[in-house]
């Protein structure tokens, strides 16, 4: 699977590894390009000041080309109609998701890069388990587990619980 930069690369680089975790805890190959493409102007929202994730969610799947599984990585803050932001959206059958670093790595306790990296980890996590197939998971400590702020982030662990584990074997079979 790929991951692509969306807009400004500098802090999208500062977590490779993590996304490359993030792939790896479904036992997939993930990179990262080094090439990042602007985010598309239509998608930006004067008024809101952010990216609506749909149209990224669209711009990403014409950057795919045959790669099976694809995460646009932005900086930027995004949103969904309703909802004042998201951590990431995932479109499972076109296999396409876009991740926002920008709330995960805020200042709310301090620069704590050691919990920004997990967070990048978590969210990036949880939107590949949507692509292979996973819904939301009630238990709140599980990768699949909603969130919508830090501290339900913070919250979550970051490995599957042993139910959506199940049933992330259950779909590779
Ligand atoms: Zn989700
Ligand atoms: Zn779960």
């Amino acid at each position: 699977m790929v991951f692509v930069p969306l807009g400004s690369t500098l802090r999208t680089l500062l977590y490779e590894n993590e996304l490359l975790k993030a792939a790896s805890l479904y036992s997939l190959k993930g990179r990262l390009l080094n090439i990042s493409f602007p985010l598309s102007e239509l998608s930006y929202n004067p008024d809101r000041r952010q990216f609506n994730a749909l149209m990224l969610l669209e711009q990403i799947y014409r950057i795919k080309k045959d790669f099976e599984l694809c995460m646009g990585v932005t900086a930027s803050d995004i949103y969904v109609p309703q909802m004042n932001f998201v951590f990431g959206i995932a479109d499972v059958s076109r296999g396409c998701a876009v991740l926002s670093i920008f709330r995960l790595t805020f200042g709310r306790y301090g620069d704590n890069q050691e919990i920004f990296r997990e967070r990048v980890l978590k969210e990036a996590a949880h939107e590949l388990g949507h692509l292979l197939g996973l819904n939301h998971c009630k238990n709140r400590e599980c990768l699949m587990s909603f969130s919508n702020s830090l501290s339900e982030v913070d919250i979550k662990k970051p490995i599957l619980c042993e139910k959506c584990l199940g049933t992330l074997k259950m779909l590779s079979e």
